[in-house]
């Protein structure tokens, strides 16, 4: 009979690989045995997806010295309330999902084998094939695909740091020292950082001179007084300096300070 275990299991199952390197398998299991077959068990293939069975269960082995410990293990993925759980079993507890079985609780399990050596996992047959990765903090390790930068030719190697240093200012992967800024030579900023002071200090200069306006604006109509001098004039001639001292500062950013209400351009 052509059977196959459950996918959201085998990534369960790499996961640990990549994690535990060295974990024990003996107590590991996926179909079921003979005392497995002879009752009903989710290491038998009951469930069908395309005539084929498959098994929506896994045993992983309880070796805490290589990392496998089943009670931290068991625990976290009961944090992780993934839906795909149908029920764990490891140290004497189940946790059942399910409606009516005390749900997301440890209970105590009666039955023959109190699951110390090796903790078990069915899965709900709906999302058995779900092969997003587990949620497991003590698990979640840097992804392998990490090490392929070995795997890269020379110029693409080259091409790559280029583009880090870039953007992160370090040719090395996992550093960060940013670019020394042009305003103190001190202060470092990656192009993200510099795009925010930008952002930042355009809604300052924005008020600023929007102040600023006010303040020409009143002094020149106390200094025209009744006559016909224009205080529009003066303060749009003024603003037009400004804007031309902030495009220089920001060594050409086009930083196109604009009035929402539709005032003077500044
Ligand atoms: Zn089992």
């Amino acid at each position: 009979m052509a059977w196959r275990v459950a996918r959201c299991l085998e990534v369960l199952r790499e996961q640990f690989n990549d994690a535990f390197p060295d974990r024990s398998t003996a107590s590991d299991g996926g179909i079921g045995d003979a005392a497995h077959a002879s009752r009903s068990s989710d290491h038998n293939p009951w469930h069908k997806v395309g005539g084929i069975g498959v098994v929506t269960a896994r045993d992983f082995t309880h070796d805490p010295a290589n990392g496998m410990d089943i009670d931290r293990l068991t625990d976290e993925l009961a944090a992780s309330r993934d839906p795909r759980i149908k029920y764990l079993i490891a140290n004497g507890l189940i946790l059942d999902s399910r409606p009516g079985n005390n749900p997301w609780k440890w209970m105590p399990y009666t039955g023959a084998n109190p699951h110390r050596k090796h903790f078990h996992i069915s899965v709900v047959p709906e999302l058995c094939d779900d092969d997003r990765p587990w949620n497991l903090p003590s698990v979640n390790t840097a992804p392998k695909h990490a090490t392929e930068v070995d795997e890269l030719t020379p110029e693409q190697d080259h091409m790559l740091r280029d583009i880090a240093q870039q953007l992160t200012g370090s040719r090395n992967a996992g550093e960060f020292p940013g670019w020394p800024s042009m305003v103190d030579g001190k202060t470092t900023l990656t192009p993200v950082d510099f795009i925010r002071f930008i952002d930042k200090h355009v809604v300052q200069l924005r008020a600023e001179l929007g102040a600023m306006s006010e303040t020409v604006r009143t002094l020149a109509g106390a200094i025209a007084g009744g006559n016909d001098f224009d205080a529009d004039e003066l303060v749009s001639r003024v603003a037009e300096t400004v804007r031309r001292t902030i495009a220089d500062a920001t060594v050409n950013v086009d930083v196109n300070v604009q009035h929402g209400d539709g005032g003077a351009n500044v």
